[in-house]
């Protein structure tokens, strides 16, 4: 990233999420990032928000941090094969688009279970190489603008994506419009109300924090989401029903019988953990 300092919006007087025109200030972390929280449906957001031109210039010179060991790489196949088995306890492999494919990974893995797989990312030098090497097609540019075949998806996959963009609800509308009846929207999202981030919250209230609401991570995520929140307005507003939400414990590579009980512990109790997943499907 670069020192350039972030420019910003004028500030949002109505909900991005449900138009609830109640939007009032909530918390400010270290950077001095201004979060408000709606009082319809409760999501948190930065306000002001980034502009375009910073986040373009932002993403730019982004780059994403790869795995560098092996342990690494290895954690991050069963993370994604984890994702993927996850969502097959659900539905048999079928056509997946993949939002925010970035490196491939788990397309590469839903390929091999026997998913027909696709993907989009925004970098193009990046979904070249992946489509190469996981011989798939991944799309770049205009999201919203792709030939992409609507009700022609048996899974949307969006796994730590919404936080990101200025308009999430344009990308629940389009993940709406592109599944079948029968398809699963796959959304793993951060949980701000996670046991951790209300622990922080309160230091940072009391003054106790040296980087107050860093768990926000204003560098780039924009919206704030809960278990509490983002279902409801799945099903309230963007016309899905939803499955599941569950927990997202990260794999370990020694388990032992305590740790395994703690995660399962964890998987059925998403308010606690620090990411969470739903599962959902067009109503
Ligand atoms: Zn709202």
């Amino acid at each position: 990233m670069t020192a350039r300092d972030p420019t910003f919006d004028p500030p949002l007087g109505v909900c991005p999420l449900c138009a609830c025109p109640d939007v009032r200030a909530f918390d400010r972390d270290y950077r001095g990032a201004c979060i408000s929280r709606c009082e319809g449906c409760g999501v948190r957001f930065m306000n002001p928000q980034y502009t375009d031109a910073y986040l373009t210039a932002y993403y730019a010179s982004y780059v994403p941090e790869g795995p560098r060991t092996p342990e690494a790489r290895a954690f991050r196949l069963a993370q994604k094969t984890a994702n993927v088995e996850l969502l097959e306890r659900y539905m048999a492999p079928g056509r997946m688009f993949s939002v925010g494919s970035g490196d491939g990974l788990e397309l590469a893995v839903a390929k091999s279970r026997g998913w027909t797989v696709e993907g989009y990312d925004v970098d193009d030098a990046t979904t070249q190489r992946v489509a190469r090497t996981v011989g798939a097609r991944i799309y770049t540019g205009d999201l919203f603008a792709l030939p992409l075949e609507c009700g022609g998806y048996d899974c949307v996959y969006l796994d730590q994506v919404l936080e990101h963009p200025k308009q999430p609800a344009k990308y629940l509308e389009l993940a709406r419009r592109l599944l079948k009846p029968a398809g699963i929207l796959y959304l793993g999202v951060p949980n701000i109300e996670s046991l951790a981030s209300r622990g922080k919250s309160m230091l940072g209230r009391l003054g106790l924090s040296r980087r107050r609401g860093r768990f926000y991570d204003t560098f780039h995520h924009l919206f704030y989401y809960a278990p509490a929140t983002l279902p409801p307005l799945l099903e309230q507003r963007f016309g899905f029903t939803v499955l599941t939400v569950l927990g997202d414990p990260k794999p370990r590579s020694h388990p032992t019988v305590a740790t395994r009980l703690w995660d399962r512990a964890m998987r059925h109790a998403p308010w606690l953990d620090s990411t969470f997943v739903i599962l959902a499907r067009p109503r």
